[in-house]
């Protein structure tokens, strides 16, 4: 199937084009992003002028920030056009029931993507977690903004989600892996004084699970989730890749490279069943932590 690749940044360099490229069953048929390109791909700067010009790509992959997405997704969706959405699916929970709306009405797939669920050792852990009561848990996503965002300011601004951009894979896995539904019941976010969005942030969930998100982390880059049961301890660690039960490592792989190829599969699986894939699930997570979070100024935040 022919695809249009949208948002021409790190992620679709790093992830999206080596994974369809190698795919058997993705073609990059354009591209469309304000000066990113993709040699050997036809490149177009704006939706409108790709959706006209090129009736023969029936898909579009968004891997723009969250903010410009909906209206890419939108024009792409009225123009009949099945659409996958990069994390987070978009600014906001009611721009996604829209889309939601509009692919439904038009017959087409929408799939908002989550990548962190298919790290190595996710399905394991959730397999192990099936007939087991987590009595409390607790996740460390603390990664350094410099190193891995550096320069990309719209995570700071209004809409950008600041910590959540990677906090929302961690939340991305605790809601396919555990037994149990979760809901938040407090926050504390700390936001840089010159800042529209948190640096980091401390949630608790009714279940007994908390969460630590940090940005400002130097050294070591930390994301682990570890959880208690009536059954034993599990941790899951490097981003969901490593498997440990009771202490000891059990399976995964620590690599990122098998999670776009496996998204993209997906997405031609929906596609040709004619199915939509769409879970707000770690997205109403990150909704109500902004909307119950006490909120901290804390010190101004450069690259
Ligand atoms: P990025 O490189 O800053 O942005 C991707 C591209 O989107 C940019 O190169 C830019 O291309 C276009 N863009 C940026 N701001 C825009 C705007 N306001 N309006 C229109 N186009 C704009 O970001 P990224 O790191 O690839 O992240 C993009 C998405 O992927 C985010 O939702 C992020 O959460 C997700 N993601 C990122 C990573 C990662 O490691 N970075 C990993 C997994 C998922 P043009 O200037 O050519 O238009």
């Amino acid at each position: 199937m022919k695809i249009a690749l949208v948002g021409i940044g790190k992620i679709a360099l790093d992830q999206h084009v080596p994974a369809l490229n190698a795919s058997p069953d993705w073609e990059i048929a354009a591209t469309v992003s304000r000066s990113g390109t993709v040699p050997g791909v036809e490149a177009f700067t704006r939706i409108e002028d790709m959706l006209a010009a090129r009736p023969d790509i029936g898909v579009v992959s968004l891997a723009l920030p969250p903010v410009p997405r909906f209206a890419v997704a939108e024009a792409a969706l009225s123009a009949g056009r099945h659409v996958m959405l990069e994390k987070p699916p978009a600014a906001s929970l009611a721009e996604i029931h829209a889309l939601e709306r509009l692919a439904t009405g038009q017959g087409v797939s929408l799939y908002t993507s989550w990548h962190s669920r298919e790290a190595a050792g996710v399905a394991a852990v959730k397999a192990w977690l099936k007939d087991k009561t987590v009595k409390s848990g607790h996740i460390t996503w603390r990664e350094d903004v410099r190193k891995w965002h550096r320069g990309q300011d719209w995570i700071f601004e209004a809409g950008g989600m600041g910590v959540f951009d990677p906090g929302i894979n961690a939340l991305s896995i605790l809601t396919e892996i555990l037994p149990m539904p979760v809901h938040l019941s407090g926050a504390e976010l700390d936001f840089p004084c010159n800042r529209s969005a948190p640096i980091a942030a401390r949630l608790r969930f009714a279940q007994g699970i908390t969460a630590d998100f940090d940005f400002r982390q130097e050294g070591p880059q930390i994301w682990d989730m570890e959880f208690a049961t009536d059954k034993g301890d599990i941790a899951l660690r490097t981003g969901g890749n490593l498997l440990e039960i009771n202490g000891k490592q059990a399976g995964g792989e620590n690599t990122i490279m098998g999670e776009y190829p496996a998204l993209y599969a997906k997405m031609a699986r929906l596609v040709e069943a004619g199915l939509s894939d769409i879970d707000l699930r770690p997205m109403v997570l990150v909704a109500d932590a902004f909307t119950l979070g006490q909120r901290n100024r804390v010190a101004a935040f450069d690259f």
